[in-house]
């Protein structure tokens, strides 16, 4: 069984006393293929670190994350456009609108989605989505921009299914994560309505533990308990379950 975690924060601050303890128990688990979203440049050295620690289970994506988008954003997205000439990337993310924390920069968010999916098309790559609180304005710009070559993840799905199926009309998969196991979840209810084939697994790390972590410091070893709620969401073994979403994941990053 090889289980892939689409989307894993492995290199942030959280994980700075224990992370090749946290990576080795999730291998151990069967996670063996680990996608990084960025987050803004800052982070850039201690990514690349972490891939040439792991070389073979680390694929690294470049991307400004939109809670970072602010004054200096075209720096940084400069930044996020040099970085594809000099190391491999398999995605652009994590890229999007949020506005639930902060509407100021509304704005500069939606220039900045706009320029990463036009460089993740150049450059014939996959985008991965943050969408929080702006599922209108991130359809908008999808519309504006969609293409046989625009495709990727909506990373922690949380929509209705409604907008779960808009979402796949545009080529994306639904990244699942911790969320499915909530009480309160509410994409439970609709899942096992949307075809696997359109379904990713992540966790998010070091955010949103699944139940019965909850509230406590994710990691990737815990994808399992994220993989065995869908099998009994669909019904469907654990290890059909890892071998289709990894399926689903090459699809998605070629690799
Ligand atoms: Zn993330």
């Amino acid at each position: 069984m090889i289980l892939t975690d689409t989307h894993t924060h492995l290199y942030s601050e959280a994980f700075d006393e224990d992370r090749k303890i946290v990576i080795e128990r999730a291998i151990k688990n069967g996670v063996q293929r680990f996608f990084i979203p960025a987050i803004d440049s800052t982070y850039t050295k201690s990514m690349l670190d972490l891939k040439n620690s792991f070389p073979e289970h680390m694929f690294l994506m470049s991307g400004l994350h939109p809670t970072h988008v602010k004054e200096n954003f075209k720096d940084e997205l400069s930044h996020v456009e040099e970085l594809l000439l000099s190391h491999k990337y398999y995605a652009i993310g994590e890229i999007g609108m949020d506005l639930y924390w902060d509407k100021t920069f509304l704005r500069e968010q939606q220039e900045a989605f706009r320029f990463q999916i036009q460089l993740a098309k150049k450059n014939k790559l996959p985008i991965v989505i943050h969408c929080r609180d702006a599922f209108d304005e991130v359809f908008e710009i999808l519309e504006e921009e969609k293409s046989k070559n625009l495709y990727g993840i909506f990373h922690c799905f949380t929509g209705t299914f409604e907008q779960a199926e808009k979402a796949i009309s545009y080529q994306m998969k639904l990244g699942i994560g911790g969320v499915v196991t909530f009480k309160n979840g509410k994409i439970d209810a609709f899942l096992k309505n949307i075809d696997l084939k359109n379904i990713v697994l992540e966790t998010d790390a070091p955010y949103l533990s699944p139940v019965p972590y909850r509230g406590k410091r994710n990691e990737s070893a815990y994808l399992v308990n994220v993989l065995n709620k869908l099998s009994s969401i669909y019904n469907i073994d654990a290890e059909d379950i890892a071998n289709i979403t990894t399926k689903n994941s090459t699809e998605v990053f070629g690799v």
